[in-house]
């Protein structure tokens, strides 16, 4: 490789060790685990024990629940060349071991309890040889002569091989470069926040996914990472370290700001030092937004982004959110630093101000394609541009406002109905709390629409009630024609609502 290329997404990790050494780098809850000098000394040990085990360009899985320990991994992963394939800790060890050979990694490095749930599981494949995080062989991997420096890589070598959340069928490996990660990076630093080495991020959300990858430009600026001593995310867990860190900043799917929110207004009050949330990875409905704000302040900001173009295609900052009108902050906001983005039409062609279609970016962030997938990586990357399958329209400002997925759009009578426009609706009456919407298939009109509606605390909306309230703010075809009344949503390990499980429930018992 032409060393003049070089890089490696270490060089975060480097800058914070340069500048803070003896800063604290990370926290077990509000107690001090290490400095960022000995963070860089435990990923250089463990990348010189790496890189003399495998060439680099191989794969390690991680399987692990939030962990401090994660950091020195990561970056001692990297600083080997080495990629690195976090699982979702959440999953069914048989879930885990297909992601595992799928990827064809070399080794996995599972949390205790992690490891033996695996270790114990008839998996149909074997796993590669497995460390327990905080064995004496994992330590082992720590104990020798620290590396000199990080492996230099190719910008286009693979860092993280992320695996999709799978809400929509078998998970796929979106390969995430080192420039993907930088590019990602730069714009998150860009676009939605100013941390400096004298704020911290929270790990409330799984570092396997959205919080990990933000590791990367808090790491960058000397931002401390704070992973909750429960390693999971408890509402009152995260309010409680937000009084206890300064200048705390969190990466949250909007189901988790809720549950914050609501266990804020049960305190009567917010933290004390929550300075900047940002959400994002499922749709922040505007009533739920505007209730957050009420109770944290101007401390929002919102990313929509996929695995495929990490974290990364459009935004809205602090200052976006400020006094914005409703369209706007039902909005995604506008496109990302280093991003081009377009909606387009089934010809592929730039539709004009207001036309629905699919949304499509190119640019440094987006994946070099899925790993070992080459059909899969042709349908989403095409002539340069990355194929969403979100479908949204772009305002004259340039705003992007998202429909849904493609394959959630219900056709009924042969209109598109698009399942968050009802949702919104339906979450402005008091008396719900929680919304899905679906279309269901139906013999005259091709599909119906179904609300399931949680209701709120206390409240039961009868479906009469409901409909009279669509009815005030929607046309008359797109209200649903049926109601489910249910205790909550399902929802995956990332806080996204399983549409799929509840169109399975839909046909296993129609209404
Ligand atoms: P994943 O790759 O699992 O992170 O899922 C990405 C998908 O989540 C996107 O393609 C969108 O459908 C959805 N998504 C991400 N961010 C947002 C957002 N801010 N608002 C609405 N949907 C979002």
């Amino acid at each position: 490789m032409d060393d003049s290329r070089a890089m490696n997404i270490f060089s975060c990790l480097d800058r914070a060790a340069d500048r803070f050494p003896d800063r604290t780098g990370t926290y077990r809850g509000t107690e001090a685990v290490a400095s960022f000098a000995a963070i860089r000394c435990r990923a250089l040990a463990l990348a010189g024990a790496l890189a003399a085990r495998w060439p680099a360009g191989e794969r390690v899985a991680i399987v692990s629940e939030n962990d401090p320990d994660l950091v020195p991994l990561l970056f001692g992963l990297w600083g080997a060349g080495l990629a690195a394939v976090p699982v979702n800790a959440k999953l069914h060890p048989r879930e885990v071991a297909a992601i595992v050979a799928d990827s064809g990694a070399v080794a996995v490095m599972a949390s205790p309890a992690l490891a033996t749930a695996l270790a114990g599981a008839d998996l149909d494949e074997p796993l590669p040889p497995l460390w327990t995080i905080g064995s004496e062989a994992y330590g082992a991997l720590f104990a020798g002569a620290p590396a000199g420096r990080a492996a230099t890589v190719d910008p286009d070598a693979v860092a993280w091989l992320f695996y999709t959340s799978g809400t929509t069928g078998r998970s796929k490996g979106a390969m995430l470069s080192h420039r993907n990660l930088l590019a990602m990076a730069t714009a998150h630093l860009a676009d939605l926040d100013d941390p400096d080495e004298g704020t911290c991020l929270v790990h409330a959300a799984p570092m396997s996914h959205g919080s990990g990858l933000y590791m990367l430009p808090y790491m960058a600026r000397g931002a401390a990472q704070v992973v909750p001593a429960s390693s999971g995310f408890d509402a009152g867990e995260f309010l409680d370290l937000c009084d206890g860190h300064r200048g705390c900043a969190a990466f949250l799917a909007p189901t988790m700001v809720q549950r914050i929110r609501r266990e804020a207004e049960t305190r009567g009050r917010a933290p004390r030092h929550l300075r900047s949330v940002t959400y994002g990875g499922g749709p922040m409905y505007v009533e739920e937004l505007k209730k957050a704000q009420a109770v944290f302040g101007p401390v929002f900001s919102q990313l929509y982004g996929q695995g495929e173009a990490p974290m990364t295609i459009t935004g809205m900052s602090r200052r976006d959110h400020a006094d914005a009108p409703d369209a706007v902050l039902g909005s995604v906001g506008w496109v990302r630093s280093g991003v081009e983005m377009r909606v387009v039409g089934e010809d592929g062609l730039p539709l004009p101000v207001d036309g629905i279609g699919e949304v499509v970016c190119r640019g440094d962030v987006v994946m070099l394609g899925y790993w070992r997938n080459p059909e899969a990586t042709a349908g989403a990357l095409r002539d340069g541009w990355l194929y969403t399958g979100d479908v949204g329209s772009l305002d004259a400002t340039g705003c992007l406002t998202l429909r849904d997925r493609s394959k959630d759009v219900v056709i009924s009578g042969g209109t598109n109905i698009y399942p968050r426009e009802v949702e919104e609706v339906l979450l402005t009456h008091p008396a719900v709390d929680e919304v899905c919407v679906i279309g269901t298939p139906d013999p005259d009109w091709g599909e119906v629409v179904v609300a399931f509606v949680v209701p709120a605390p206390g409240a039961a909306p009868s479906p009469a009630e409901l409909d009279a309230h669509c009815l005030t703010q929607l046309a008359r075809f797109k209200r649903p024609k049926a109601y489910r009344f249910v205790p909550d949503l399902p929802k995956s390990s990332y806080g996204k609502v399983l549409k799929r499980e509840l169109r399975t429930r839909c046909a296993a018992e129609p209404a």
